[in-house]
């Protein structure tokens, strides 16, 4: 579908709101007919869809506003739900057309699908699995949302759910359990976001990263979701969808 929409900015002062708000201002296909934060009681009437990077209380709570009034549809790129949060979001999207993504990044999907086939090609008697990210010092959740969802693609590549491999956040005396996947969280400063899934034998080593270097990547992605995502059938989608790398 071609033509001018309109977007409302959920979370809009924000780092990612404001990050959105350059992208969403340099195009010509786009209005931004909304722009709200906490407390504020947004029209969503005005909008086509909703971009959402706030926290994921306030995006359960669109969510179901949205699902409520029958749209607009919605992109969140709020991470960090829990069970209650999560069970909102899905009951929303048997009303509306939500795509969630914990990354919008077009590098970080193709890097899940590598880390999938890696995993899938590597023994788990010979091979283990970490994955490391870095964030800077405000985020909250950890691990991050594309930490979890490349922890899930390679317990995918290894035919397994990640809540059956995920090893605890490790402290004191233990040792590595075999075939889990373990995760380590850094936050310092400004770094936008650092991804890393290390496979390691004893012999050798394999890592493959991801470095964000303008939030903008994020913000640019979430367009190309909200184009994508307008006028289609209520569902839960992600990025693997939106940039059709699922048959
Ligand atoms: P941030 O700078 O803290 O911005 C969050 C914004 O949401 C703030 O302006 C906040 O307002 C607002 N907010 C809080 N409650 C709200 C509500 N009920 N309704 C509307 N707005 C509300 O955080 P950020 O760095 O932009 O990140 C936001 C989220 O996006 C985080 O969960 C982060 O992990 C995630 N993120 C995802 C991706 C991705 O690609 N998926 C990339 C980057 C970040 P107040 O300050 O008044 O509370």
């Amino acid at each position: 579908m071609t033509g001018l929409f309109h977007v409302g900015i959920s979370g809009a002062r924000g780092r990612m709101g404001r990050a959105l708000s350059q992208v969403l201002d340099a195009r010509a296909d786009v209005m931004v007919a909304a722009r709200f934060d906490r407390g504020d009681q947004p029209d969503l009437s005005l909008c086509d869809v909703v971009i959402d990077f706030s926290t994921p209380e306030a995006s359960a709570e669109l969510a179901a506003a949205c699902a409520d009034r029958g749209g607009p549809a919605l992109v969140i790129g709020s991470t960090g739900f829990d069970a209650d949060q999560e069970a909102v979001v899905q009951a929303a999207a048997a009303k509306i057309a939500i795509v969630r993504s914990g990354n919008f990044s077009l590098g970080v999907n193709i890097l899940i699908g590598l880390v999938e086939h890696a995993a899938l090609r590597l023994p788990a008697e010979d091979w283990d699995i970490e994955v490391l990210e870095a964030h800077h010092r405000h985020k909250v959740d950890a691990p991050s949302g594309t930490a979890l969802m490349l922890g899930e693609a390679a317990a995918a590549g290894r035919g397994a759910d990640l809540k059956d491999l995920r090893a605890p956040a490790r402290e004191g005396l233990a040792e590595r359990s075999p075939g889990s996947i373990g995760f380590a969280a850094l936050r310092a400063g400004g770094i936008i976001g650092e991804h890393t899934v290390l496979f390691a034998s004893a012999d050798e080593s394999l890592t493959l990263s991801h470095s964000a270097i303008d939030r903008s990547l994020f913000a640019k992605g979430a367009v190309v979701a909200a184009a994508w995502v307008r006028n289609r059938r209520p569902g839960l989608y992600d990025m693997q969808d939106v940039l059709g790398f699922r048959q």
